[in-house]
C-alpha cells in the first residue's frame, strides 16, 4: 500500500509534492464509453482524490471491443455505464471517493458538477454536451480538456479559462473532426492515443504544472499514419460568446437543450422531459407486463420490446427508442406505452 504511487513520484515532474497535490483533486469525467472508461482508469490509478462519473447509457455488446471497464455480464444485464464503471473502478482504487450519476447532462447540471471540480475531461460523443462543457468550463473557471475519435483518427485540445482560446473560438477555423455525428466505427488504439494525450495534460493541470501544457491542437489518423499540432493561441477571440468580453454562454441558453434527439451513430431517439421525473420502475413493469409486455427491469432502468422496437426506461424519465431515427414515430411510441 504505501509504495503505490512510487513508480509516480519518481518521475520528477511529479514526485512526492505533485503525488499530494493529485490526491486532492475532484476531476468530472463526462461521458464513460470508450474515452471515459480509459480516462477515468487512469485517473484512479493515479490516485486523485475525487472522481465524479456522468453518463446516459447502459452497457451494450457493441461497446465491449473498446470500452475497457465492461464485461459480459454486465452488457447482458444492462447495467447503466457508471455503475458498471464505479464497481470495477473501486476495485481498482478503494481510496478513490466516486460518484456515479446516470443522466444526460444539462447545462445546469453541468455547472453544478462543475463548482465542485479541479478539472473536467470530455469524454462524450456529441457536439451538444461538448459546447456544454465549454460554456460551463468558461462560466465557472475550470479549465476542461477536449477528446474525441473516430475511425482511426482523434483529436485533443486543452482549455484553460482566461488564457487560451476556447472551443467556441475554434469552431470556425479549425477542422474539429469527431465533432459531428460519425457511424464509421472505431478502433481501439484511436481511443487509447486520445486518452494518452489527455491523461498527460490532466497530470500537468493537477500537479500544477502549467507551463508544460502543450498548447496546442493535436489531431492524429493512426491508419493513414498522420499527426498534426497546430498552435491556435491567436485564435482566442474579443468578441466570442464563451470567452470573450460579453458573454450570453450560447450553449447554456434553454432553447438550445434539445430534449428529444435521434442519438449519435446509433438507430435510436431519446426523449428527455423538460424537468427529471422520478419513475416508478416497479408500477411501470407491472402495468405493461398487464398489456402482454416482455419487461426486463434492474435498480436503474427498465426496458421492453414492441414490435420491432425496444424501449429502455430510466428512473429520472428519460426514455431511449431504439430501432427508429424518426422522432414522431418514436414519440408516437412514447405516449402510446409511458404517458
Ligand atoms: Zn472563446
Amino acid at each position: 500500500m504505501n509504495n503505490r504511487y512510487s513508480r509516480q513520484e519518481l518521475f520528477p515532474p511529479i514526485g512526492k509534492s505533485g503525488q499530494e497535490k493529485i490526491s486532492t483533486k475532484h476531476v468530472l469525467v463526462i461521458g464513460t464509453g470508450a474515452l471515459g472508461s480509459a480516462c477515468a482508469e487512469a485517473l484512479v490509478r493515479s490516485g486523485i482524490g475525487q472522481l465524479t462519473i456522468v453518463d446516459r447509457d447502459y452497457v451494450e455488446w457493441s461497446n465491449l471491443q473498446r470500452q475497457q471497464l465492461y464485461t459480459e455480464e454486465e452488457a447482458e444485464n444492462r447495467l447503466p455505464k457508471v455503475i458498471a464503471a464505479k464497481n470495477r473502478l473501486t476495485a481498482i482504487n478503494s481510496s478513490v471517493v466516486i460518484e456515479a450519476i446516470i443522466a444526460d447532462a444539462s447545462g445546469l447540471e453541468l455547472e453544478e458538477w462543475a463548482k465542485q471540480v479541479d478539472l473536467i475531461i470530455d469524454a462524450t460523443d456529441n457536439f451538444e454536451t461538448r459546447m456544454m462543457i465549454n460554456d460551463v468550463s468558461q462560466k465557472i473557471g475550470v479549465p476542461w480538456i477536449y477528446g474525441a475519435c473516430v475511425g482511426s483518427y482523434g483529436i485533443s485540445y486543452t482549455i484553460i479559462p482566461e488564457k487560451t482560446p476556447c472551443l467556441t473560438c475554434l469552431l470556425d477555423t479549425v477542422p474539429l473532426g469527431g465533432l459531428t455525428c460519425d457511424t464509421a466505427g472505431i478502433i481501439s488504439p484511436a481511443v487509447s492515443m486520445v486518452v494518452s494525450y489527455q491523461i498527460s495534460e490532466a497530470l500537468k493541470i493537477l500537479v500544477g504544472d502549467l507551463d508544460s501544457l502543450r498548447n496546442k491542437l493535436v489531431s492524429f489518423d493512426l491508419w493513414k499514419n498522420q499527426h498534426s499540432a497546430i498552435k491556435v493561441d491567436k485564435l482566442k477571440k474579443v468578441d466570442c460568446p464563451s470567452c470573450g468580453q460579453h458573454r450570453s454562454y450560447p450553449y447554456l441558453s434553454f432553447e438550445n437543450q434539445t430534449k428529444t434527439a435521434v442519438l449519435c451513430g446509433r438507430d435510436s431517439v431519446q426523449i428527455r422531459p423538460s424537468l427529471s421525473i422520478a419513475r416508478d420502475l416497479e408500477a411501470l413493469e407491472k402495468v405493461l407486463v398487464k398489456q402482454g409486455g416482455n419487461v426486463q427491469r434492474n435498480p436503474y432502468l427498465l426496458s421492453f420490446n414492441v414490435d420491432s422496437h425496444r424501449l429502455v426506461v430510466f428512473k429520472d424519465g428519460r426514455v431511449l427508442i431504439h430501432g427508429t431515427k424518426d422522432i414522431s414515430e418514436a414519440k408516437a411510441l412514447y405516449h402510446r406505452y409511458l404517458g
